[in-house]
């Protein structure tokens, strides 16, 4: 356990009373059950000191700039997609980013944080506009998919943005333009500025016929039924693409499809997906992805690089004995 600045502590949670106080002059609820196993799409993690839900953006700067004035440790979590949480949890306050406002004006269209990203684009899609259909591909949110400039089907965030309301670390707000978030292969500089939220997000869209749009969801949903695990807990491609090739043609050519550790598996159908087969720990996906770090460093000489993001308290993680 740790406290803000990192230091170690021991003994039971110690932050679960002032996040407590934090939710309460936010007007908040606290969430009763803290288990961030449901609230992760790889269906793992253990418990935060207090989970609650940001229902709208009001709330979300109510809690955000209560937690940091009471110097609580703090963080903010879209639909889990893309995070493997610590069996140990996390400590201090986790807010679900549940703020999920979204209008059409003109051509753009400006959504809450905490809209679903496939939500997005089922929207503009009704009022035929262009743009956002790969989003369907990806269930995260609006505000977790410009952390990581989500990407799928030829199109990404970087292509769809004009502007972002960001709450700072200092807690005042601002408009940016998206180019001010160096948006990249699966990054932008939200990943390098933690303190940096995304409140509301102005996508720039194209009109086209509803009835043509419709038809390329429903090939995005096709292919990713044939292609993808879909029917089994994953946090999606657990590394990025090294340059030039594809994490998971190395590792299915390292033999690890169907590799087992505890109830987590390397897919059989996608070898970047590690999927949770029943009852996996956190611990046994990282081991797993591990040893396919390992193997493809051995064999081929690349080192992959992780796509999702490990969060909460992994001090006594026992990764090296995997
Ligand atoms: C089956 C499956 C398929 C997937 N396919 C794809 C794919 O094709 N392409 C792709 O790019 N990804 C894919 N992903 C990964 C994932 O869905 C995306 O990365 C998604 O954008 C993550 O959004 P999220 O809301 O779940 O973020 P989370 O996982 O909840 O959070 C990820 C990070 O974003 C930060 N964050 C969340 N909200 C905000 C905010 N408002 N402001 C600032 N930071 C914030 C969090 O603090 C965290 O650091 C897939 C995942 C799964 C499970």
């Amino acid at each position: 356990m740790s406290d803000p600045a990192g230091r170690v502590s021991a003994g039971v949670p110690d932050w679960a009373e002032a996040a407590a106080d934090v939710a309460r002059q936010a007007g908040v609820q606290p969430r009763p059950n803290g288990m961030l196993a449901d609230h992760t799409t790889m269906r793992v993690g253990g418990p935060a000191d207090l989970l609650v839900d940001a229902l709208d953006v009001a709330a979300m700067k109510r809690l955000v700039r209560g937690a940091r004035s009471a110097g609580l440790p703090l963080t903010v979590l879209g639909r889990g997609s893309n995070v493997v949480v610590a069996d140990a949890g996390v400590r201090g306050l986790v807010i679900l980013s549940r703020a999920e406002g979204c209008r059409i004006e003109g051509t753009r269209l400006i959504a809450d944080a905490g809209l679903p990203l496939a939500r997005a684009a089922t929207l503009a899609q009704e009022a035929g506009l262009s743009g956002l259909e790969f989003g369907l591909a990806i269930p995260g949110t609006v505000g977790g998919a410009i952390w990581g400039n989500a990407g799928a089907h030829g199109g990404d965030i970087a292509g769809a943005l004009e502007s972002v309301t960001l709450l700072r670390a200092d807690g005042s707000e601002a408009i940016e333009p998206a180019s001010a978030l160096a948006l990249a292969y699966r990054d932008s500089l939200l990943k390098r500025s933690p303190g940096d939220l995304v409140l509301t997000a102005t996508f720039g869209l194209a009109p086209a016929d509803p009835a043509v749009i419709k038809a390329r969801l429903d090939d995005i949903r096709r292919w990713r039924r044939d292609h993808q695990p879909l029917s089994r807990p994953s946090a999606g491609s657990m590394f990025r693409n090294p340059a030039g090739d594809s994490a998971g043609r190395l590792i299915d050519s390292c033999g690890l499809k169907g590799r087992r550790l505890g109830g987590a598996e390397i897919s059989e159908k996608h070898a970047n997906f590690i999927v949770n087969s029943g009852g996996a720990s956190a611990a046994d996906v990282r081991c797993l992805a591990e040893l396919a770090r390992r193997t493809v460093a051995a064999r081929y000489g690349v080192e992959l690089a992780y796509e999702v993001q490990f969060i909460g308290d992994w001090l006594d993680w026992e990764g090296e004995s995997a």
